[in-house]
């Protein structure tokens, strides 16, 4: 027993030796950390063209360098930086016509191939939520814990996960800037990025995958963009995830900029909550434990992806309508997460047509106009159909009575 003994430690110190000398990771606490430190209100919630945003971009380029990232920005450095004007918006400070200078940060692992896989997360915020926000008392800092300092953590995790194993892709990993603003990060990326898109394997995006809830339920889109994905997910899935696949590449992330570039892309999210877009959106209600769980299974569907030849692309059908480019908003935030019949209301944007209606956080809106909504996709399609200025009776149910309301676009 004892010789025995002996001889599994001599091997294990033999097998330990021959590895590298790389510390291990202490994911949970980088996590921890991470989330704390970018969801901080001296970052004042990390406005694109803020000092908050640069303060991010910093802390997270000095993370990649700390993992052993390449830089991959502008002039060999981790910042790849842009700009953009502004759009007409009356709550907001800036005025038509400014310029916002934007950052992206990016770090590259190189495997020496010809294919990239990108890894992204957006770190921008709302700032003091001039725009966006869904709180009522304006001017508080919107910490943006889980909207996506859990992203980027996530991201980073995955950083130090893939520095050491020899995939037979390259990895780009990127903090996005400017998401909450239209996705203007990802956007930029995809326009002016060194990679072609054929190089790009294929992307993942974590869009607020903090809040895993009780039940261990993650929406997951974009499974539509290659016939590879489902089964791989699947597969993968050891830790009892309840997951809600959506088909399209298209949606409210920065994954949409890399599928409409024609990259496969699948982006993760633990669902909406009460605190989504409000200064209450902070560190001290994120799950870290089941960001460690998300970003396992991620590091497990990507080491799969790898060991295939091609990640083929394909068009999800709900694009064939030109990217849906709505003339009219309803202002609600969709539940995602949300598998009963019609389209459930998570949220409510003040002064916008819903609201004005009387229709409230909760209701599950099951026709609008002549049209039936079984699900997001006829929500969307609906949308679609409306042009501004017109009146269309919204029909939703809320607990057991169903209601009428005349919405004007
Ligand atoms: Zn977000």
């Amino acid at each position: 027993m004892k010789l025995l003994y002996i001889l599994l430690s001599a091997t294990l110190l033999v097998a330990c030796n021959t590895q590298t000398t790389a510390p291990a990771v202490n994911y949970l606490e980088n996590y921890v950390s991470d989330v704390t430190y970018l969801a901080h209100d001296s970052l004042e919630g990390r406005e694109v063209g803020t000092q908050g945003e640069v303060i991010a971009a910093t802390y997270i380029a000095e993370r990649m360098k700390k993992i052993g990232l390449i830089p991959k920005g502008d002039d060999s450095c981790y910042f790849q930086v842009f700009t953009r004007k502004m759009k007409a918006h009356p709550h907001d400070t800036l005025m038509l016509g400014d310029e916002i200078e934007g950052r992206n940060v990016l770090g590259f692992i190189d495997n020496n191939s010809k294919s990239t896989i990108v890894i992204g997360a957006h770190y921008d915020h709302l700032g003091y939520g001039e725009e966006g926000s869904l709180s009522d008392s304006a001017g508080q800092i919107h910490n943006g814990a889980d909207d996506n300092a859990s992203g980027v953590a996530a991201m980073l995790g995955l950083a130090s996960k893939f520095k050491n194993v020899k995939l037979k892709s390259n990895v780009l990993f990127i903090a996005f800037t400017g998401e909450e603003k239209g996705l203007w990060g990802s956007n930029y990326f995809v326009k002016n990025s060194t990679l072609s898109n054929s190089e790009m394997n294929f992307m993942i995006n974590m869009d607020m995958v903090g809040r895993l809830d009780s039940n261990n339920r993650l929406a997951i889109y974009g499974i539509g963009t290659s016939p590879v994905f489902k089964p791989i997910l699947d597969s993968c899935n050891t830790w009892g995830f309840k997951s809600k696949f959506d088909s399209s590449g298209v949606g409210p992330s920065d994954h949409t900029s890399f599928y409409l570039a024609d990259v496969p892309v699948l982006h993760f999210f633990t669902g909406q909550h009460k605190d989504y877009h409000k200064p209450t959106d902070d560190t001290e209600f994120i799950n870290f434990e089941g960001i460690v769980m998300v970003a396992d299974y991620i590091e497990s569907v990507v080491l799969s992806l790898n060991k295939l030849d091609t990640v083929p692309f394909t068009k999800t059908k709900e694009t064939s309508n030109k990217a849906r480019a709505f003339k009219v908003t309803l202002g609600v935030i969709p539940d995602y997460l949300y598998d009963g019949i019609g389209m459930r209301i998570d949220g409510i944007k003040q002064e916008r047509p819903a609201q004005i209606a009387g229709i409230e956080k909760g209701d599950v809106v099951v026709k609008m106009g002549e049209f039936e909504v079984k699900n997001m996709t006829d929500y969307m399609n609906c949308l679609s159909k409306f042009e501004k200025g017109i009146t269309v009776i919204v029909q939703v149910k809320r607990g057991e009575s169903v209601l009428n309301k005349k919405v004007v676009f």
